[in-house]
């Protein structure tokens, strides 16, 4: 089953049978938003960047019928209206965010795991005066070894 919150309001009151249609497709409407805001909720929970797999898993607890397909869905919907942010560090899987502000990123080599940097890093003024076009913004990930992992190894 897909999401069609766009096409709900097409038939909706023309006669007790459209009546009907769209009472069920309300319905369905509601219990995909409340899948949303559980999915939208597992992001937010967390600070480790996950993938739509663990998403999935998580979401899977409370949804055991949800599929990995929806939730991507879900995700990208939520990334497009702008709740939740999806970035890629190099390691060829997309990850999601709830931190929406401009922020870098930390990735170890070892482990896979993604951090937050708070710190701020400046780019110097030289790039803004690009000649072949207009700078518009940036995005970075740094690497390296998580203290976890230096302090596992022997
Ligand atoms: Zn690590
Ligand atoms: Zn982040």
């Amino acid at each position: 089953m897909v999401d069609k919150r766009e096409n709900m309001s097409e038939n909706n009151n023309s006669n007790r049978y459209y009546y009907r249609s769209f009472c069920q497709k309300e319905s369905v409407f509601m219990k995909y938003s409340k899948q949303r805001e559980a999915i939208r909720t597992a992001v937010s929970d967390r600070i480790d960047h996950p993938t739509a797999d663990v998403i999935y898993e998580e979401v899977k607890k409370i949804y055991p019928n949800i599929s990995l397909g929806t939730v991507y869905r879900n995700l990208v919907l939520l990334e497009s209206i702008g709740e939740i942010a999806k970035i890629k560090v190099g390691d060829g899987v997309e990850h999601f965010d709830p931190n929406i502000k401009e922020h870098y990123h930390f990735v170890c080599k070892e482990c896979g795991k993604v951090r937050d940097i708070e710190v701020k890093i400046t780019i110097g003024d030289e790039i803004m005066s690009y000649p072949e076009g207009k700078i518009l913004g940036h995005k970075a990930f740094f690497y390296g070894i998580c203290n976890d992992c230096i302090n596992k190894k022997p």
